[in-house]
């Protein structure tokens, strides 16, 4: 007698879930598509699993074309659950069209098989006098075997840069497969493969598949990890898009100025009408007031800014009156978009450049914006690159000592040459390595190669003094900045005070934290010097509130004065001295800037006058000569 407890309750379990699956809003993606069918196919194939195992014990009572008509049902099932399994699975790896023919073929040779047996006996047979079908079924589990072995394969092998609980379910509701059919040809009289098939469902539903995971709980519309699965699943198959984005004008400032409240139900007025105007098209909500509406096919723009023009200018639902405004940015599916980061980056740039457009204006995204993001990323790929492989190299640039009459100190500048796109220009690499959190890694890269080239040449005997090292300010951030600068000195054995750290002024992130970080390097002796001022940011008060010893004149405000743009440079620069801070003035190209600027009594001189930044052995050299 078989024990069918486990069918029945894994049975159950299947109708739950699928009635819960069912009745949620998904996606439009072959992901969701095959993961349904895989449900509805293996809950059919649970009770006939049942009756083949009744019929094949009470075989006599039933006719043979009964018989054989249950046999080659059941098998072609069980195949297809099989098939959709590795169906299911693929969706995460990228698109292979060979290997998929090559599964199909598998499915269709399988199919003739269980159809040969009609005429083969080996698969089943049945006769008036005895019927066997599981005993002589191996071999139709072993084309199973085909696609759960690749199932496996392919998401250990393509799931890598997946989030570790997707990834693990996954993988974890593979082996309980796996594990569940060897079982199987093992132990014959309880039918649990059943359960273990239920059971890895579920995993999969809890670990990727919950319609939950995808739906921003704000709004009902999809969220951005659903997005990015609709999109990433319609890039792989070379589908096309076109996307409208409605931002919402000044989103954060309206939130603090309406309440998280009142702005939530905002939200979801908005949403719903976006559903409703929008129900064949995918539509989400991104966060910060932005929502999406997503389709392969053709989206009108001007019927899309009537609508929203009009739905902003009545008051929404339950408010007296409106005081939300939007933004429209429209992406054609002409534009060539390369892959879900270019996506995200050019979504990004869209949401940016609305906020400097005048209320109901819009953005077309074009390909040439594209290019630019397209070149951006390409930055980024050659940043990581040279991080990962320490390739980023320092070259030096002299800075002229006006009362000792020499060269006395030195800025040290990061030099990135790809392989690919050439020399890259440090603005482009060292935004693209604070863009990708990376900065201080390099940072920490050239403060080991300027201790190097300190250890390796007697800089002091070379008469150099200081070699400045530029330090991102998003570098403060980090509490242990200075204990790990420190460890990073103290392992070459370099005297602190050999070491200038220029901070950019543009960037303070953290006041507070800068200012804590200060003072503890310089209480340890290292000199902080302030860089490009007179760039947007100018603040004199900074000047004096913060302990800067040295004060950098960026080479536009040089050029400027030079170029008699402006009279102010000499009050400044006296200004600076008179608070007792050292000048430098970058950007010193003639011997004519030269003498002007050292007779304003500026200390410090960097410029193409004394050279360009120029690599290690060059400016040993220069040294040497000078
Ligand atoms: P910066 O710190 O203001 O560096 C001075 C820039 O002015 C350098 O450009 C230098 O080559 C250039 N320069 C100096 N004198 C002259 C001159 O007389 N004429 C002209 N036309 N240019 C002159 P560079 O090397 O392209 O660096 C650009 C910026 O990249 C730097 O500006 C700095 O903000 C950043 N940077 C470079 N290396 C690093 C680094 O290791 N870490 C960080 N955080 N930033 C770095
Ligand atoms: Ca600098
Ligand atoms: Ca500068």
């Amino acid at each position: 007698m078989r024990n069918y407890n486990f069918v029945l309750s894994s049975f159950c379990v299947m109708v739950l879930l699928i009635m819960f699956y069912s009745r949620r809003k998904h996606l439009p993606t072959w992901r969701n598509r095959f993961y349904l069918l895989l449900f509805i196919v293996h809950a059919i194939t649970m009770p006939l699993n049942v009756s083949i195992a009744y019929v094949n014990d009470h075989y006599q009572h039933f006719g043979i074309l009964f018989l054989y008509i249950l046999c080659i049902v059941y098998s072609t099932l069980y195949e297809l659950r099989a098939f959709l399994f590795y169906c299911f699975s693929a969706t995460f790896a990228p698109k292979h069209k060979s290997r998929n023919l090559v599964m199909f073929g598998v499915l269709l040779f399988s199919y003739l098989y269980i159809l040969g047996n009609l005429f083969i006996e080996g698969l089943y047979h049945a006769q008036a006098s005895e019927m066997t079908i599981l005993n002589t079924s191996r071999d139709f589990r072993y084309f199973c075997g085909i696609f759960y072995g690749f199932s496996a394969a392919l998401l250990v092998a393509t799931t890598k840069n997946m989030e570790s609980t997707e990834r693990m379910s996954l993988v974890f509701a593979n082996l309980i497969v796996a594990v569940g059919t060897i079982l199987r040809l093992m132990v014959r009289s309880i039918l649990f493969i059943d359960l273990l098939y239920t059971l890895s469902l579920v995993v999969i539903y809890f670990g990727v598949q919950s319609p939950d995971y995808y739906i921003n709980g704000k709004t009902g519309l999809f969220n951005i990890r659903g997005i990015r699965t609709y999109i990433q699943e319609q890039y792989k198959n070379h589908v096309s898009l076109n996307m409208i984005m409605i931002s919402i004008e000044n989103y954060v400032g309206m939130k603090q100025l309406v309440g998280n409240k009142k702005m939530k139900k905002l939200l979801q007025i908005i949403a719903t009408k976006i559903d409703h105007q929008y129900r064949k098209e995918v539509c989400g909500y991104i966060g910060s007031g932005r929502f999406l509406i997503i389709s392969p096919s053709p989206l009108d723009f001007q019927e899309a800014n009537t609508y929203f023009r009009d739905l902003f200018s009545k008051p929404l639902e339950g408010e007296s009156s409106n005081f939300l405004s939007f933004y429209l940015s429209y992406i054609d599916q002409s534009i060539q978009i390369n892959d879900l980061r270019e996506l995200e980056e050019v979504i990004h740039q869209a949401t940016a450049q609305t906020q400097y457009l005048d209320t109901d204006a819009r953005v077309v995204v074009t390909n040439d914006d594209v290019k630019i993001y397209h070149h951006r990323l390409q930055i980024e790929d050659a940043t990581n690159r040279a991080v990962e492989n320490d390739a980023i190299q320092v070259y030096y640039q002299p800075i002229y000592n006006t009362k000792k009459h020499r060269v006395s100190g030195c800025e040290a500048l990061s030099r990135l040459i790809d392989d690919e796109l050439g020399f890259i220009s440090p603005e482009e690499f060292i935004h693209a390595a604070e863009h990708l959190g990376i900065i201080d890694r390099l940072g920490f890269q050239i403060i080991h190669k300027v201790c190097r080239f300190i250890k390796k040449h007697d800089v002091k005997a070379l008469g150099i003094d200081y070699i400045n090292v530029n330090v991102s300010p998003l570098q403060c951030l980090d509490e242990q900045f200075p204990e790990k600068f420190f460890k990073i000195l103290d392992s070459y054995g370099i005297d602190h005070g050999l070491i200038h750290v220029e901070i950019t002024e543009s960037t303070f992130v953290d006041v507070e934290l800068l200012e804590q970080m200060m003072q503890k390097m310089s209480a340890k002796g290292i000199v902080f010097a302030l860089d490009d001022f007179g760039t947007g940011y100018s603040n004199l008060t900074r000047i004096i509130k913060y302990p800067f010893d040295i004060i950098k004149i960026d080479l536009s405000l040089t050029w400027s004065y030079f170029k008699g743009e402006n009279e102010f440079l000499p009050y400044i620069i006296k200004l600076i001295s008179e608070v007792g801070k050292d000048v430098t003035v970058e950007g010193v190209e003639t011997k004519e800037m030269a003498e002007s600027l050292s007779s304003m009594h500026v200390q410090h001189l960097q410029g193409y006058y004394y050279s360009k930044p120029i690599d290690e052995n060059q400016f040993v050299n220069y040294l040497q000569r000078t």
